[in-house]
């Protein structure tokens, strides 16, 4: 074991032993059984439809506990995660500092509904690590924290139209669930049943990576978009790295036409590094949100703004938003606990290093096989893409075919005792409590699961 571990640190992937035996699958039963009585209590059997294992093979895997890189399911299996519940955890599964802080705030009471100075110290962390963002407002979910900040965009500008992007998803909120039509400046149609065609007909939705499309739309409706929103880095349907030069091209563009630019980073946000991808990108949004990583695996949101674009946030502004857990103690001690440990020296950069050599050792080894398998990677986020592309920029540039591969690979590493999300489209991340040691295992799953998915 520990030779061939070796040899994989020696760097050289080519040398990695052939390995095409499928594995047997892992004893899912008491997994299964506990899917069975969801089904009876929830539609599809889960509270979030990606969890249901549709895209991928068997059914889900209920989880009992989470330490640090580990989870464990029913069935006693121990998987190294790559999910992190979807991206909240970049400390790691059950980190000892937020458990302390979580806990020592618990024994106070969980929730009053009237300000309290948690409120105040991670707001603290936050306006003052970050020059994007000069006032705040907490919501209790990534989807709440966008749809507020697309009132507050309306609110403020006076405007209804606001500008999306195909491939970048925002969370559930109405006017979000919209997807792009047939041609280049596409009013959207609705990505779900039960979204009003009229609330569709106020989102315009156009590819990524376009500079033509987005002009055509603001000449097209010219003095009605609001803003234009988009991923810090589009990271909800792949990974879908957008260049620099159009990240300044839509800043501009906007600030021609009296619009604002939303940078929704409830993934990027505090992941890329502090700043997220306002930073990555050395660009000012205007109204920037985020989620999931600032509640440290409690349900927070958050958007921010200048102080004069917050001023229209009621009750000091016309645009109304309220939430009767919002700012609730328990959660903002998770991410008081959470930001402490992000605002240390070196956290980004050895949390990015470790992701970065990961991700190219996974890639030199895909070279070697001549697999037609790339890794994108930014900060700890990677995405596993089974395409040949050096580069994927629109949502277009993903084959969905390429999503039989993934099923097999993702089999195979549950099998190996490896957790990634459970669809193709989705991305992984790498949080603090990975260790070289882990990851270096994990690696080998993913040759020997690679060779399995790629021998024909
Ligand atoms: C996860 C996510 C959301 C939605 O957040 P929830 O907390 O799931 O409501 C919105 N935008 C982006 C970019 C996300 O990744």
């Amino acid at each position: 074991m520990l030779d061939s571990l070796k040899k994989i640190f020696s760097g050289n992937e080519a040398d990695f032993p052939v390995n095409t035996g499928s594995k047997p699958d892992i004893s899912r039963e008491k997994s299964a059984a506990l899917y069975e009585k969801s089904k009876t209590y929830f539609p599809g059997g889960v509270n979030s439809p990606v969890r249901a294992f549709k895209s991928v093979y068997g059914t889900p895997l209920f989880i009992e506990k989470g330490d640090g890189c580990f989870i464990w399911d029913a069935d006693g299996n121990q998987f190294i995660d790559f999910c992190n519940s979807w991206g909240p955890l970049i400390l790691g599964h059950n980190n000892a500092k937020i458990r302390e802080k979580v806990t020592e705030t618990m024994q106070k009471g969980m929730s009053f509904g009237a300000p309290t100075v948690l409120e105040n110290q991670l707001a603290a962390l936050i306006i003052k690590n970050n020059r994007f963002v000069e006032k705040i407002r907490f919501t209790s979910s990534g989807t709440e924290a966008v749809m507020s900040a697309v009132r507050l965009a309306r609110g403020f500008t006076g405007r209804d139209k606001i500008l999306k992007f195909e491939g970048c998803y925002h969370g559930h909120s109405d006017s979000l669930l919209v997807k792009a039509g047939s041609g280049l400046v596409t009013f959207g149609e609705t990505s779900s049943a039960g979204v009003p065609k009229s609330f569709a007909e106020e989102t315009i939705v156009v590819a990524l990576n376009d500079k033509n499309a987005v002009t055509q739309a603001f000449e097209q409706f010219k003095g009605q978009i609001a803003a234009v929103i988009i991923e810090g880095i589009p990271a909800n349907n792949g990974l879908i790295i957008q260049d620099k030069d159009y990240i300044h091209f839509l800043r501009e563009i906007c600030t021609e036409n009296n619009a604002l630019l939303i940078f929704d980073e409830v993934i990027t946000g505090f992941r890329l590094g502090f700043e997220g991808a306002a930073e990555y990108y050395d660009v000012k949004p205007d109204i920037l949100t985020y989620g999931k990583i600032i509640g440290g695996g409690l349900p927070v949101g958050m958007y921010g703004a200048s102080a004069e674009i917050m001023g229209h946030i009621s009750p000091d502004g016309a645009v109304y938003q309220a939430g009767t857990l919002s700012g609730n103690p328990v959660a903002m001690a998770a991410g008081i606990a959470t930001l402490t440990e992000l605002l240390k020296s070196g956290f980004y950069k050895d949390l990015n290093k470790k992701t970065e050599d990961f991700a190219s050792s996974v890639q030199r080894f895909a070279t070697a096989r001549n697999y037609k398998f790339k890794v994108f990677s930014v900060g700890s986020i990677f995405w596993f893409s089974f395409t040949d592309k050096d580069a994927v920029k629109s949502a277009d540039d993903i084959e969905t075919t390429s999503m039989d591969k993934f099923k097999v690979f993702h089999n195979q590493l549950l099998n190996r005792g490896i957790y990634l999300g459970p669809s193709g489209y989705e991305v992984g991340f790498v949080s603090a409590a990975h260790t070289k040691v882990e990851l270096e295992k994990a690696k080998r799953a993913i040759f020997e699961s690679l060779d399995v998915a790629f021998k024909s």
